[in-house]
């Protein structure tokens, strides 16, 4: 398969920095992307759906066997540099690990750990890490960092983990070694994207729906606010709690389970706010499902619409939404589709972060230009924009597998 342009650089990029850190040219590189989710957000833990894609960004690790001396300082160890960070870090190759201290190389202790306790043992090794998605922007470097790593030790051991297997040992490197309770999306999207599809993922029965995006003429348009609200009080927490409180006054398993219908049935007996939560839920499910009908059938005008009804619920009933994603998200609003724009919501966990619009690709550059203005002048500091399409998963570029 042939790489897209934005990867061949990185590769070539990630071998250079290689061969000036360790050498010679490496033997084993590979890709894995990140992801961005159209629609869908905070449902996961609700065990509802979402609808992400894998992103024409990746982070990329170049490995070898360490030459002799360094093989003869250390056989159960790997020794790993960020270019990003301009860091090493010495990683455990052998036996039960335990998380230490908690950094950037836990993501790759975490997932060299659950390789190691699947069988793969990869022996020690010396890799280049470099990526060209931002750390910690909410596109997902980490768990694109703990399946290229998991790729890279399938690379090394010639022995292939089941894909679903693959994204459950990342996810539970992220929860024990990072120390973050994430979902199973960002992991599961970065090994099963596909090229020119989106993924309907049941977060219940962990169970992905591939949904093709036909139409060649639409590109998807990231901006990054570049803010990082610190909300006091553990918002994200406290948004599981009220999920998990409507669940129980609803006397159902998780909100996936209930129908607006029996949410209003059941509105007396809940508060405004846990009735409010629990709307943006339970209505957010009913639109990633029907998000990914319009999209199989093309029907562009009900995405864009749908795309919309996430951003209000999730800034006015489920209130993780901030001035800076309101802003970008009225600025494509404004420019429709007359000016080559499908839809634009809030992407990610929110209060800063990203957003993620759907906008033809002969008008990316235009749309770029008005979104960059209008924030700049607005909120005083640049947003980061790029244009991506749904990109094919993780992947091992060398040896070519023909
Ligand atoms: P996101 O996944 O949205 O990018 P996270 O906070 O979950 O944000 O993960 C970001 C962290 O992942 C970084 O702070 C760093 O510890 C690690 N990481 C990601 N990419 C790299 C990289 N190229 N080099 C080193 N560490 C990385
Ligand atoms: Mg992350």
């Amino acid at each position: 398969m042939g790489l897209s342009e934005q990867l061949e650089r990185l590769v070539e990029e990630a071998e250079e920095h290689f061969v000036r850190r360790c050498g010679a040219a490496p033997r084993w590189t590979v890709a894995a992307p990140g992801r961005v989710n159209l629609i869908g957000e905070h449902t996961d833990y609700n065990e509802g759906y979402v609808l992400p894609m894998a992103i024409d960004r990746y982070v990329v690790m170049a490995a070898d066997r360490p030459d002799g001396q360094a093989r003869a300082a250390g056989g159960n160890e790997a020794r790993v540099y960020s270019v990003e960070l301009d860091r090493w870090a010495t990683i455990t190759v052998e036996g039960d690990v335990a998380p230490g201290p908690r950094g950037w190389s836990s993501y790759v202790q975490g997932a060299v750990a659950g390789c190691l306790e699947k069988g793969l043992r990869p022996g020690p090794f010396e890799a280049v890490i470099h990526a060209d998605l931002p750390l910690g922007g909410g596109l997902s470097s980490s768990a694109a960092l703990e399946v290229a790593t998991a790729t890279l030790v399938e690379a090394i051991t010639g022995q292939r983990l089941d894909p679903l297997e693959k994204a459950l040992l990342c996810q539970e490197a992220e929860h024990r070694f990072a120390g973050m309770p994430c979902g199973i999306m960002d992991q599961f999207s970065s090994i099963m994207g596909r090229q020119g599809h989106v993924m309907l993922l049941d977060c219940r029965a962990l169970e992905a729906e591939l949904v093709r995006m036909a139409e060649a003429d639409l590109a998807v348009l990231i901006a990054n606010t570049n803010v990082k609200h610190e909300l006091t009080g553990g918002q994200y927490s406290q948004r599981r709690a009220q999920c998990e409180h409507a669940a129980r006054v609803l006397g159902v398993r998780a909100l996936r389970d209930a129908t607006p219908a029996q949410l209003e049935q059941c509105r007396s007996r809940l508060d405004e706010l846990h009735y409010r939560r629990a709307r943006h839920v339970i209505s957010e499910i009913a639109r990633t499902v029907q998000a990914a009908e319009a999209i199989r059938r093309g029907q562009w005008d009900r995405l864009g619409q749908l795309m919309y009804e996430s951003h209000r619920s999730l800034r006015d009933d489920y209130e993780v939404s901030c001035g800076e994603l309101d802003l970008l998200v009225e600025l494509a609003r404004s420019i429709g589709p007359e000016g080559g724009v499908i839809g634009s919501r809030m992407t990610g966990g929110g209060f800063g972060g990203c957003t993620v619009s759907v906008v033809r690709h002969s008008a990316i550059d235009s749309v770029t230009e008005t979104l960059y203005d209008g924030y700049l002048q607005e909120i005083g500091i640049p947003p980061t924009l790029f244009a991506t399409r749904p990109a094919q998963g993780a992947r091992i570029l060398r040896p070519p597998s023909d």
